[in-house]
């Protein structure tokens, strides 16, 4: 075997970026050796797509294992950086490179000050909730239980949170039927969709007495981002983006059966004991601002320099013009012409609040 003596690099993380990396020093016939916490690589495709994705993940585990099984790699299993071995004494056995693969495991904490202190006690981010779905089922899991409740509030609006609302609805919906006496694979059930599981099995909806889970999403469905917005902002393709977005959000509400509320964004808990029991949201609405007229001009000559506007802001509620809303408003801009943008605001109005509770 040739190696290509000169280098030796040290890989942490054997998901997809790692694995590729190492693929790339394979090519090379550089050897590297790749430090994973867990006992098997693969990451987010192992623990973060949920199950039903059975057939990416097995293409894109056996990519992975590809990727590793070759005499150029050492792969030490269940190392985890920070705590078996530090970044310092990595860094003293001599390798090449050292390249932190670590992936993103750390959710956007939710913006209410204290309410991480109920993680695991009614209140659960994302991706550890999908770990312990993926999981739950294995005998040897020694991980914490969840216990899935009726009613339960989401909060989302990527595609994420639409797995999430996927895993509740259909294990309220597996467990009402098994109650019933009638066993169905979950599975199965994400495939056909809950209306026509249920159909199959004669069964109604309503007959199942349960309410469903709720997304609460902080813009409306036409902004989540479930399918991105690419190349550079055009009317046309920002149309499209936004329809594509309502049918993906309604395709997944047909099937899945969740409430949707838009417009909604959490500022405060409720709690009882040192349970998270609800939350209080307040009501949000899209404005529309148009950068409008350029009304005086300090210098009162174009001269190439910065100079000072006065603009009228004209808001927006929706398509709907609030003519209440004017407001004088002075900005400095490095340009000289007059200036005609858009863009999007999220208002909160204080006056509209509404309490859920779970
Ligand atoms: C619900 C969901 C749906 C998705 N759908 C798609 C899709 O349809 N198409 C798509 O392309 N992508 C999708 N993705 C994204 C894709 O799965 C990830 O972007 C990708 O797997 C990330 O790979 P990674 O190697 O960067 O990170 P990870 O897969 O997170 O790998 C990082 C590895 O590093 C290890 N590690 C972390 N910290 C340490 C440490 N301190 N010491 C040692 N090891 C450590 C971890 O155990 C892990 O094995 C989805 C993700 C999710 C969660």
């Amino acid at each position: 075997m040739e190696i290509q003596p000169a280098h030796v690099a040290c890989v942490v993380g054997g998901g997809i970026a790692g694995s590729e990396a190492v693929a790339r020093l394979v090519e090379r016939k550089i050897h590297s050796v790749v430090f994973e916490m867990e006992a098997l690589p693969y990451g987010k495709i192992e623990l973060g797509l949920p199950k039903w994705h059975a057939k990416q993940r097995d293409q894109e585990e056996h990519k992975i294992d590809e990727n590793l099984d070759s005499p150029y790699v050492q792969y030490v299993p269940s190392t985890q950086l920070g705590v078996d071995v530090s970044l310092e004494e990595l860094r003293s056995w001599g390798f090449s490179v050292i390249l932190l693969a670590l992936g993103a495991w750390r959710d956007r904490p939710l913006a209410i000050p204290g309410i991480d202190e109920f993680q695991g006690r009614g209140f659960y981010y994302q991706n550890p909730f999908v770990a312990w779905f993926n999981r739950c089922h294995e005998p040897d899991f020694e991980g914490e239980p969840i216990e899935l409740c009726d009613s339960a509030v989401v909060i989302g609006g990527g595609l994420a949170s639409i797995d999430v609302v996927k895993i509740l609805m259909l294990s309220l919906t597996q467990k009402a039927l098994r109650e019933k006496g009638l066993q169905v694979d979950l599975l199965t059930m994400e495939k056909k969709g809950i209306p026509r599981t249920l159909e199959s099995l004669g069964i109604s909806w309503e007959e199942l007495r349960l309410k469903g889970c709720t997304l609460y999403y902080r813009r409306r469905a036409e902004d989540m981002p479930l399918v991105p917005m690419e190349g550079p902002s055009d009317p046309t393709k920002e149309s499209r983006a936004k329809q594509v977005r309502q049918k993906v959000l309604d395709n997944a509400r047909a099937k899945y059966l969740f409430n949707f509320k838009p417009c909604r964004l959490p500022v405060e808990f409720l709690a009882e004991g040192n349970r998270l029991t609800g939350l209080v949201f307040q009501k949000t609405s899209v404005l529309w601002i148009v950068f409008h007229v350029a009304v005086w001009q300090r210098t009162g000559e174009i001269k190439g320099q910065c100079t000072g506007y006065y603009f009228f802001f004209i808001l927006f509620n929706g398509d709907e013009f609030v003519p209440v809303r004017w407001i004088i408003f002075r900005i400095i801009l490095a340009v000289e012409s007059q200036i005609f943008a858009a863009g999007l605001a999220d208002q909160a109005c204080a006056d509209d609040q509404f309490i859920t509770v779970e």
